[in-house]
């Protein structure tokens, strides 16, 4: 008994000494940070600025890499199954806690397929259109959606997306049921927004501040409970008559199942310094959102974040009714 014990120990205390040592020794090479959903989006732009000072902090180069569809899932499908070794990982949103509902044949569980490193931002969405579009105000937008459903097109980032969270609850909010246009991500979607090929969108201010401001493409709400310094003069949802419309767009960023603590704790720590980068503070702040707190971007408050978001979201799903089979 006594000998097991000592070869369990010694065992034990040399997966600590390798791992341990792999985490000094760790980033040896670049990473690779998948974004679920196209370049040019607002996940993108997100993934990129903290990659970048990241990169910094680590020493190595951390490559972007956009691997949009199905509303997300096929980049984080494509993470479950990656080496879990710190040198994929995954920088998702919302969606992470939505498609364990929405999918009810996922290629990968969400709770269970990942470890994880931090929140990374929380970022409201905006009820925008294109610039020509008729309604002058969000309550003659939704009168405009009701009367007009059957024509109007709405574009978002495939079932799974944020962009399809929002649309579903306007949806089921008015009442009303639109085309939906699902795009690789929502940086091509805006593209087709400005050129006019589609009417409507829920879409995180990451993507549509600049344009709303630039004038080329028209707000009608934003989706939580207070407007935004960045654009005050925007009505909330909720104050122009939706009640419970309340919805902002969570970060956070995962890595394979079985990646070592050591790896997920240096990824945290390098977050944490990003985050508390003022240049990451002063371009997130343009783009309408905030860097998460050092507390909220570790490993423990992005599980229990995830955690406490899947049934949150399951509840708003059943109702709608809306599921990706
Ligand atoms: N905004 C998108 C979403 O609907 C995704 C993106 O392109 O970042 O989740």
């Amino acid at each position: 008994m006594e000998i097991c014990k000592t070869i369990l120990s010694l065992a034990v205390g040399t997966v600590l000494a390798v791992s341990g040592a792999f985490a000094q020794s760790y980033p040896e090479r670049q990473i690779n940070m998948v974004v679920p959903f196209s370049a040019g989006g607002p996940t993108d732009t997100v993934a990129r600025l903290i990659a970048e000072k990241m990169s910094a902090d680590l020493g190595q180069k951390i490559m972007v890499e956009n691997v949009g569809g199905a509303g997300g899932t096929l980049g984080a499908g494509k993470v479950a199954t990656a080496e879990a070794d710190g040198y994929t990982v995954l920088l998702h949103n919302i969606g992470m806690a939505t498609s364990a509902t929405l999918y009810r044949e996922l290629a990968y569980e969400p709770l269970k397929a990942f470890e994880y490193v931090g929140l990374v931002t929380d970022v409201p969405m905006t009820i925008v259109a294109r610039k020509d579009f008729a309604p002058t105000d969000f309550k003659a937008l939704v009168d405009h959606l009701k009367a007009n459903a059957a024509t109007i097109t709405m574009a978002d980032a495939g079932i799974g997306g944020a962009s399809h969270l929002c649309g579903m609850m306007l949806m089921s909010a008015i009442e009303a049921q639109l085309t939906t246009v699902p795009y690789k991500g929502t940086g091509p979607a805006m593209t087709d927004l400005l050129g006019g090929q589609v009417d409507i969108m829920c879409d995180q201010t990451t993507n549509t501040t600049e344009q709303i401001k630039a004038g080329t493409i028209k707000a009608y709400a934003v989706t939580m409970p207070d407007r935004l310094k960045i654009l005050p003069d925007l009505p909330t949802a909720m104050e122009s008559g939706l009640a419970d419309f309340n919805v902002s767009v969570w970060h956070g960023i995962y890595t394979p199942k079985g990646t070592p603590a050591a790896v997920n704790e240096r990824l945290a720590a390098s977050l944490q310094k990003a985050l508390a980068d003022p240049d990451v503070a002063a371009n997130f702040a343009k783009l309408g959102t905030a860097p998460s707190s050092a507390t909220d971007a570790t490993p423990a408050a992005l599980q229990a974040k995830l955690e406490s978001e899947i049934p949150r979201w399951k509840a708003v799903i059943d109702k709608a009714g809306v599921y990706a089979d």
